[in-house]
């Protein structure tokens, strides 16, 4: 076996580990990036964000063409589906993407491996078997090979958790199988009321599903903001989406090609298809980390410190892996402060100024602290609220829906929390993630000036209501 040497060995291409490799080689380090799956990009581009937004563009236009355009005047009729294009694309959105990575690895000259990767011990993985991929190992087309490198980062991300009694099969599956069912279902239940339960849940609603969707809490969206949580929950149910919270899911029981999802204390739900989105766990399988020693917490996450160094020298973990928000772009502000640690010695993610979207319609987006962390806290605080309602820019786009809630320390002013539920929310909340990380008042926000007509506008407002001065209620 062929010893090749780097001074650092990313294990994983996701948006964690690729951005990582090219941010590594930036600052000059020989940096090599191993990757299983034969596509670069990791969930995120392969399965996740990327392939999940293209379907919920498309069905959102079609669900738009064939009910929302009669109230602009416009009448279009024989409105239809098709949906072998409408995959068709999302899977040439995906193709684009993941060779872009392939790319951009080139240019910037980091070393590709295909296989999985092992730490078979400190300064040293060996990678072998791809999952069907080119076999290009560093360029040279061979498999098998050991790496030794200075420095190792694990970012190997997640996968979907699975729930117990629940059997997986071609009707009941996860995220993965909902990005690509061949036929709309007629009646898919929904295990899980977060995000991907939401996201996949209104795609397929959309595109003629109905859709039953059942959480173990009683509330939509654990960790978000809990008043626009109730919002959304209220217009996600007039859109078609049917919840049934506080519900633990038993099991699931095959009835010929139908399914009955079992419930406790109560009856089943019958129906043709069913997602289980009940979370991800980390994906350390074959890692090879019990034997090098490095340690994970309880629920099987690697455990890193603030420059995400694990306990053994050398070895750093960033991303999924690692837990807390399972975001592409925490993943990547975390993959370029470790290597630039390393590089530099110094770096840092500020996890307050990390904003979070959900991409229903509306949009509902977060950043920084939700009302009800700052209560448990103790922390007094003001807060704004604004509806989009009165603004121009929303009525022209009949986006009326939802509102903008800014929270600011009751003492110094500065924003600590901002929390949208409304169209485009996710491009919005740019501005306060921006504003957060800048230590900005919400008198700075207020005092910004504000294109007219435009949705912006509508923080502007919000951040005006802070200090009970609104203009336009
Ligand atoms: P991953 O993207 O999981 O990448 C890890 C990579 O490591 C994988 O490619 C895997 O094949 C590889 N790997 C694992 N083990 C080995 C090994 N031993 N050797 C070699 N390679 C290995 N986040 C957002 O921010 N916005 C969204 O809109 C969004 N939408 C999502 C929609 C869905 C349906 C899902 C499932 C997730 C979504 N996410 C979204 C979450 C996002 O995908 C993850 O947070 C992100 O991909 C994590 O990045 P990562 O680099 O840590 O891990
Ligand atoms: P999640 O943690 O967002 O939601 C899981 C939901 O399932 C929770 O509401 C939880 O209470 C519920 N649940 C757990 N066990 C249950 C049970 N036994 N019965 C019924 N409900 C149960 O997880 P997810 O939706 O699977 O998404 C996984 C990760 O992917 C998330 O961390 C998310 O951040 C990420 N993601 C992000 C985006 C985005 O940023 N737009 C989109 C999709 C996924």
């Amino acid at each position: 076996m062929s010893v090749n040497k780097h001074d650092l060995v990313v294990i994983g291409a996701g948006p964690g580990g690729y951005v990582a490799a090219i941010r590594a080689a930036q600052l000059g380090l020989n940096t090599a990036c191993i990757e299983y799956e034969p596509a670069l990009g990791g969930t995120c581009l392969r399965v996740g964000c990327i392939p999940s937004k293209a379907l919920l563009e498309a069905s959102e236009r079609y669900h738009e063409a064939k009910d929302g355009l009669g109230e602009f005047g416009i009448k279009v009729e024989n409105v239809g589906l098709d949906l072998p294009k409408m995959l068709g694309r999302k899977d040439e959105i995906v193709e684009g993407l993941t060779s872009g990575v392939a790319l951009l690895f080139n240019k910037n000259k980091v070393t590709r491996y295909s296989g999985r990767g092992r730490i078979v011990a400190r300064g040293l993985v060996s990678v072998s078997g791809s999952a069907g991929g080119s076999g290009s190992a560093g360029g040279s087309g061979t498999d098998n090979v050991e790496i030794e490198a200075k420095h190792i980062l694990i970012a190997t991300g997640s996968k979907a958790a699975g729930l117990r009694g629940v059997e997986f099969d071609d009707a009941v599956g996860t995220s993965t199988e909902a990005l690509s069912y061949s036929e709309v279902p007629k009646k898919l239940v929904v295990i899980g009321a977060g995000v991907i339960g939401l996201e996949m849940g209104s795609v397929w609603s959309r595109l003629g599903s109905q859709v039953v969707v059942l959480e173990y809490l009683d509330r939509i969206l654990p960790g978000m903001d809990l008043q626009l949580a109730k919002d959304a929950q209220r217009v996600l149910a007039k859109q078609g989406l049917e919840f049934k919270l506080g519900v633990k899911v038993t099991g699931v029981r095959k009835q010929g090609d139908r399914r009955i999802v079992e419930v406790e204390g109560g009856e089943g739900v019958e129906c043709d298809k069913v997602l289980v989105a009940v979370g991800r766990i980390p994906n350390t399988d074959g890692l090879g980390l019990e034997e090098v020693g490095v340690h994970k917490n309880e629920r099987g996450f690697v455990i890193v410190d603030e420059h995400f160094h694990t306990n053994v020298p050398g070895i750093y973990a960033i991303g999924d892996v690692i837990g807390g928000a399972m975001l592409a772009h925490k993943a990547e502000e975390e993959g370029i402060a470790c290597v630039e640690t390393i590089v530099t010695g110094y770096g840092h993610v500020n996890y307050d100024a990390i904003p979070s979207v959900v991409y229903t319609h509306p949009e509902i987006a977060s950043v920084g602290k939700t009302e009800e962390q700052l209560k448990a806290a103790g922390i007094a605080y003001k807060k704004g609220i604004f509806p989009f309602k009165p603004n121009g820019r929303a009525r022209a786009l009949n986006a009326t829906e939802g509102k903008v809630k800014i929270l600011a320390d009751a003492e110094t002013d500065r924003i600590l929390g901002a929390h949208i539920l409304g169209a485009h929310a996710g491009d919005l909340l740019a501005e306060l993630a921006v504003a957060i990380e800048f230590g900005a008042s919400a008198e700075d926000v207020a005092r910004s000036s504000h294109a007219h007509p435009s949705l912006s506008e509508v923080i502007k407002e919000a951040a005006l209501a802070v200090d009970n001065r609104a203009l336009h209620m």
